[in-house]
Parts: structure tokens; sequence; C-alpha cells
């Protein structure tokens, strides 16, 4: 017997502040993604949950939400210009984008904003209000005109993200745009990925932070090993660097600049995390990694010259 077909991609959650896509993501997810609001914005596209759905025609798909960190700064300085695009680019290399609003409050000047932007993206676009029970329905047919008049969706659905009313049917839709193809994560890592992509994205924040004079490009981290136990959650990560000379800059004298590095990011995850974390990092030279365009999509991003 054959498996059942398979399908995979990245929607890409976008919306103001408070819109309720975190609320969306962990209905969508179905289990609490606690991954809370993290400042790390670095990347193009960040994993924010994985959605496992069947599809009436028997296919499997894996949904990968993500999110656009960065969209909202106001760029003064370079390296902020050059994340705010990067985040713009995420959006555009999505499958789809799904652009959640707050029914109640309506069309901001920040959703407005948003809406411009994705004017330029070619991805499938579906429109999400959300909120439906705190508005009557008139109202949301009249702001469904309102936002499609401004940019024209494929879709438009009404929900509670709150109440889970209505999120059965945006999951089903986003699966069914998805590409037919492979599962892009394991299924068994679905549940911890995101917190596990975070956090190796914490401490290469601060290899980068401390180290970016000393070393000609960004490390990559992996984060190896997730364990929640009683006194907190215990990660285990590897720092891939390409040369033994970067391995020593890294480690530093006596292994001060590790520790250094190490006990920053473990502060910064405990914050996010809510609980204590034992972090334990290694230092690996992994010449090869450099070469893998599938870690380095990761870790891309443009910088304006
Ligand atoms: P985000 O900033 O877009 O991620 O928004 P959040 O998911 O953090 O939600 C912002 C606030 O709106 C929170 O207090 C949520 O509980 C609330 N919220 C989200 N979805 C709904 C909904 O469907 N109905 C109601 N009444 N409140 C919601
Ligand atoms: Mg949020």
């Amino acid at each position: 017997m054959s498996a059942a077909p398979t399908r995979a991609g990245f929607v890409a959650i976008v919306g103001a502040p408070n819109a309720g896509k975190s609320t969306l993501v962990n209905a969508l997810v179905g289990s609490k993604v606690s991954i809370v609001s993290p400042k790390v914005q670095t990347t193009r596209m960040r994993v924010i949950g994985i959605a496992m759905t069947d599809l009436p025609d028997g296919s499997r798909a894996q949904v990968v939400l993500v999110d656009t960190p960065g969209i909202f700064r106001i760029a003064k300085r370079r390296l902020e210009r050059a994340m705010v695009a990067a985040a713009w680019q995420g959006a555009e290399d999505a499958d789809a984008v799904a652009l959640v609003v707050d029914a109640e409050r309506g069309l901001g000047e920040d959703t407005r904003a948003i809406a411009g932007k994705l004017k330029e993206s070619r991805a499938p676009r579906f429109l999400i209000l959300n909120k439906i029970d705190l508005v009557p329905r008139e109202r949301l047919l009249a702001l469904t005109a309102e936002a499609n008049a401004l940019l024209a969706f494929g879709h438009t659905f009404m929900v509670s993200a709150l109440k889970q009313d209505g999120v059965a049917d945006v999951l089903a839709a986003f699966a069914a745009t998805l590409p037919a193809g492979p599962f892009l994560y394991p299924e068994d890592q679905a549940a911890d990925l995101p917190m596990r992509l975070l956090a190796a994205e914490v401490t290469r924040e601060q290899v980068f932070l401390q180290l970016h004079q000393e070393l000609p490009y960004e490390a990559a981290v992996e984060t190896d090993k997730w364990e929640e136990r009683a006194n907190g959650v215990r990660i285990e990560q590897t720092i891939h660097v390409q040369r033994e000379g970067q391995r020593a800059i890294v480690l530093g004298k006596g292994g001060t600049r590790i520790k250094q590095i190490g006990a920053r990011a473990r502060h910064e995850l405990a914050h996010m995390l809510e609980r204590p974390v034992h972090l334990f990092l290694h230092v690996k030279v992994s010449e090869r990694w450099a070469d893998d365009p599938a870690h380095y999509r990761a870790i891309g991003l443009d910088y304006e010259p």
C-alpha cells in the first residue's frame, strides 16, 4: 500500500499588533505554541507553528505558519532597514499570505500599510476577519467590502480565533493552496520545532552581537536537544563555524567568550519561556555547513549596499 500523497508549504500570517495572530496560530495548531513575543528579529520568516491536516481528497498537508519579524519596525539604521526589507521578502517567499484583521477595530493605519505592501506579493491572499464574537454581522460584510476594495483577496474568512469558531475552514483552505510535495519538517518534531528554531536564533544573535567584528560571516546555530524537566528546560545547541580559527574566536580566551554568549542567551531564553533554562553550547567546525543552501536559507538577510 502506498502512503497518502502529501502537500506542504509556508503560510505567512500578517496583521497589525493585537489583531489576534498568535491566538489564531494557536487555534490552527491545536496546541499552545508557547512563543511569547520574541524580540529577536533577524530572519525573513520565523516558524511560529506547524499544523497537520487531512484534505478531502485523501492527501495529508503540513501547513507551516510563519511570521515576518520586523515588519513594523521603523527602520532608521541600515541593519534595521535590511531586517524590514527581509521581512517583506519573507512574505513574498511564502506560498500564501493571510492578513488578520481585528474586526472590532476595523482597518487601521497599520493594516492599510500592510495591505498596500501585499500588493507586490504574488502569493495567494487570504483575508481573515477575526474577533467576530465582538461585532454584528452587518459590520463584517461592510468590512469585507472595504478590505477587498483596498486589495483583492482570493478568500475571506470570518473567525473567532479565541472561540475557535471558523478556524477549521481556514486550515482547510490553507492546506488546499499548498503545493504537492514532501513534508518540510519531520512530523515528530513539529510540536517543539518553533521553540528549537527560536532558541537557535537567540544564541545566533548573541554570537553576532558579541563577535560581528571578528567573525566574517554569521555562524549557524542548531538546537540539538530540547528536554522539558521539572526544574526547567535543558537545551543543547551547536554553533557551527567553518574553520578552526573561528572556533577559537567563539570560545575566547579560556572559554570566556562562549561563557558570555551562553549567559546572555540563557537569560534571554529564560525570560521568553518564563521558566529556568539550562543551556549547553558546543562549537563545531563544520566546513560543509556553509555549502548547504538548506542551512543558509534559514539565516539569510539581504543587506542594502
Ligand atoms: P497578535 O498581536 O496579533 O498576535 O494578537 P494576540 O493573538 O496576542 O491577541 C491580542 C488580543 O486579542 C488578546 O487579548 C486575545 O485574547 C484577543 N483575541 C484574539 N482573538 C480573539 C477573538 O477571536 N475574539 C476576542 N474577543 N478576542 C480575541
Ligand atoms: Mg502575537
